[in-house]
């Protein structure tokens, strides 16, 4: 491991200026990303700045309804949080699917963000990855690719954005408040991971900027919500595809509805031609089978994941259904 310089902030401010002239400084929450792509290599910040002694760990109910969660918040504390089991049922179930519960003790809201792919070829050094060394080519184009993405990828990059949070936060809708050295800007969630296009290595808009809070956009009532993961184990694995599905219901009818996917998109992927087909219709099988179609329309696969496509229709239409279900019978 190469040697950094290591400091301890106690605001805002002082993380900032820890982080200043620094291009590879590091800020470090729970550590259970940055401290694996330290020991790997992958990831060599020059300077470490600790940011847990920060007052960012507070979940707070604004007036017009909306949950503003500071981004120490750890991954436990939100999904058991009660108003995010009672008005953000998606959140709770995604963030449970996700890890194990050590690591989510540690892991933190702002760290979930800013996780990395867990491409094999991005974690070794020694393979071609343009994402970690711009220019040196995607051994995964070529090599083993069972896990990679067939939506939202390039000739540059295949990688999947691993992470079972940011599909919930991409079918809730959130704003991400930033704090740079020229002060605080909002973010869309959905504007904040960026497709890897030609240049994989810029994965987020955030600049020299620490991200201080995740604010959800106000609660859907009455709401069915059903996060299905589908992976090679059955816990402490990341998804091979999954699906959020939120939906409301009237007379059987499916008003609002809401249709992200994991495990299978370079980025939180929402599914905004499949939700529109489904605005209307009876929430029957046809319907959600319909609409796994259309979600998938343009899936490409590579040589080793075509299955991939089969595995997120069936995510899918579970969500969809399992939604539908706790729907009816929160109405009963
Ligand atoms: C064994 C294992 C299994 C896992 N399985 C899953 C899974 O199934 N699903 C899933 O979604 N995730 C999974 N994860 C990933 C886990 O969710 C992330 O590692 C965790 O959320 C990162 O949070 P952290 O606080 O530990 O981040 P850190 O490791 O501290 O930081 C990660 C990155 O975020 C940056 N950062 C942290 N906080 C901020 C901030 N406030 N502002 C700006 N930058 C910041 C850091 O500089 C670093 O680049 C798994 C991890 C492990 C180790």
């Amino acid at each position: 491991m190469r040697p950094f310089a290591f400091a301890r902030a106690d605001s805002v401010e002082r993380a900032l200026e820890c982080r200043r002239g620094e291009p590879t400084g590091a800020f470090v929450a729970g550590g259970t990303t940055l401290l694996d792509l330290v020991k790997l290599d992958v990831m060599r910040p020059a300077r470490v700045i600790d940011i847990n002694a920060l007052p960012l760990k507070d979940v707070e109910r604004l007036h017009d309804d909306r949950l503003r969660i500071g981004a120490l918040v750890t991954n436990t504390d939100l999904a058991y949080h009660p108003d995010v089991l009672a008005d953000h049922p998606l959140l709770s179930q995604a963030i449970l699917a996700g890890a194990s519960s050590q690591v989510r003790n540690m892991a933190t809201v702002g760290g979930n963000l800013m996780q990395r792919t867990r491409c094999p070829y991005f974690r070794d050094p020694t393979a071609a990855c343009n994402k970690r060394e711009p220019g040196s080519g995607c051994d995964a184009l070529t090599g083993v690719n069972r896990m990679h993405a067939v939506l939202g990828g390039s000739d540059r990059c295949v990688a999947v954005h691993p992470s079972d949070m940011c599909v919930a936060l991409a079918a809730i809708g959130a704003t991400l408040s930033l704090q740079g050295p020229n002060g605080e800007r909002e973010v869309d969630v959905a504007d904040f991971h960026r497709l890897p296009g030609a240049t994989p290595h810029l994965e987020h808009e955030l600049g020299d900027e620490l991200i201080v809070a995740v604010t959800l956009a106000p609660p859907l009532k009455p709401l069915g919500a059903a996060y299905v993961k589908l992976r090679d184990r059955a816990s402490y694995e990341f998804a091979l595809a999954s699906a959020g599905a939120m939906l409301s219901l009237d007379e059987d009818l499916i008003g609002e509805q809401r249709l992200p996917l994991g495990g299978v998109a370079t980025k939180p992927w929402r599914c905004h031609a499949a939700e529109a087909l489904l605005a209307g219709k009876r929430a029957d099988t046809a319907a959600f089978e319909e609409a796994a179609d259309l979600a998938l329309a343009d899936a490409a696969p590579l040589a080793h994941n075509a299955f991939k496509i089969p595995l997120a229709r069936q995510a899918i239409v579970r969500a969809l259904r399992d939604a539908a279900r706790a729907h009816r019978e929160d109405d009963t």
